[in-house]
């Protein structure tokens, strides 16, 4: 629909609208009304929340995960006209609704069936669910080509790469470079991590996010995510693409090229700036976030990753270079014992331990489609979670 202001309204749907990812995203509608209207918006259990956005934002369709709490959400939308429903397959019909974006921003293997359902629809996605393209990211990709999708990163490192990056003179990059901030155990060694309380764990000293993808980066997991979902989707190989701790978090990450040349993209650590490059692109959009003034900040500092007190990015690497669905393991059991984590059941380093095992028991063979990924997905969880129990 043209508005007066002579730009295109484009109609989005938010997959997991009331996390961090999913009210950043609502953030940089409510600051372009003339640009965005929601179609639809989902969430896990919280149901009130999602009620809430949905009338503040005119949704048409909202579902909850969880049917558990599905009368408080029908409750609340009474009389409002706005279509509501639960289960995880209304979820999936939200991102198969006609819009023109969908924000994929469900934690874990949880937003995989969402996320191809607008993918087969042949809609713009804008991916912060990074587990999905984990688990599946041959088949997501293969899906995109098929169906004229629109794949645009979300997750800061990878905006950052995709800002810079030749994709037609990809014959002059070198590799790529994933910055990393080190999380609020860089530093420590294993003996110091050993007691380490799950309040120390969420106490990220850079950015503001979910609880599962802030623990992810205490234990360095996050960055192995993001290698295997950069390798995804750059097309680049596990040994050309490199990992840098900068604690500042302020270069996003880079690319090398071939003449010696270093491209980075820089900003606040602040969600909405590759939010909203994803939302706007190709064009770019207004922000409330300040350019970085690099005066003020004086320094910023850079040092290897320690692979060694830090055993989750080696082991992502192991992954990656196993290929086949070795990732799909990788991401399970990573998913189940950072849950047992967040929940008090385990230590902090057994997370590591209990996605070590997997990956050494657990014999992947090649998923060829979502639904033997998914398959894979439950054998894993399954699996780990009988060896928390035990
Ligand atoms: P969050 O925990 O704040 O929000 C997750 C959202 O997904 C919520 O709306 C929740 O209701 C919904 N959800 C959770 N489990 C679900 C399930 N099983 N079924 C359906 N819905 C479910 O998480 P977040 O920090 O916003 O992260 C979301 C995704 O974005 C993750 O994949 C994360 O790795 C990625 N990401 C986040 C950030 C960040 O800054 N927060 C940065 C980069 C990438
Ligand atoms: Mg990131």
């Amino acid at each position: 629909m043209m508005q007066n202001s002579g730009c295109v309204q484009r109609s989005i749907t938010v997959l997991g609208a009331t996390g961090s990812i999913g009210t950043s995203t609502l953030d940089i509608v409510a600051r372009h009304p003339e640009r965005f209207r929601v179609e639809a918006l989902t969430a896990n259990g919280n149901a009130r929340k999602l009620a809430e956005l949905a009338i503040r934002f005119n949704a048409s369709y909202v579902a909850l995960s969880d049917p558990a709490h599905f009368s408080i959400l029908q409750e609340a939308l009474n009389g409002t006209g706005i279509e509501c429903a639960a289960g995880v397959e209304a979820v999936t019909e939200a991102a198969r609704r006609n819009s023109d974006m969908v924000m994929s921003a469900i934690t874990g293997s949880a937003g995989l069936a969402p996320t191809m359902a607008a993918i087969e629809r042949g809609s713009k996605i804008l991916l912060a669910n990074k587990e999905a393209l984990v688990c599946a990211g041959e088949l997501m990709k293969k899906a995109v080509l098929e169906n004229r999708a629109v794949l645009l990163p979300v997750d800061s490192e990878h905006s950052a790469i995709f800002q810079v990056f030749d994709d037609k003179g990809r014959s002059g990059i070198h590799s790529l470079v994933l910055t990393a901030s080190g999380g609020p155990f860089r530093g420590w060694t294993a003996q110091q991590m050993k007691a380490v309380t799950l309040k120390e764990a969420l106490n990220h000293p850079r950015w503001s996010m979910g609880a599962k993808i802030t623990v992810d980066s205490a234990s360095m997991m996050n960055k192995g995510l993001e290698l295997i979902e950069a390798s995804y989707l750059f097309d680049m190989p596990e040994d050309r693409i490199d990992v840098v701790v900068h604690p500042q978090s302020i270069v996003h990450s880079m690319v090398n090229y071939i003449d010696g040349s270093v491209l980075a993209q820089l900003g606040e650590p602040d969600m909405r700036t590759p939010i909203a490059y994803a939302m706007g692109w190709p064009e770019r959009l207004r922000t409330p976030v300040e350019p970085v003034s690099l005066a003020r900040l004086g320094q910023l500092t850079f040092e290897e990753p320690d692979e060694k007190n830090f055993p989750c990015l080696a082991l992502a690497r192991q992954a990656l270079r196993a290929g086949g669905s070795a990732s799909v393991v990788l991401n399970a059991a990573n998913e189940v014992a950072v849950d047992a984590f967040l929940n008090e059941r385990i230590h902090f380093l057994d997370i590591a331990s209990f996605v070590e095992d997997a990956l050494a028991s657990i014999q992947p063979g090649a998923c060829s489609s979502i639904d033997e990924v998914i398959s894979l997905d439950r054998e894993v969880r399954n699996s780990v979670k009988a060896c928390i129990k035990a």
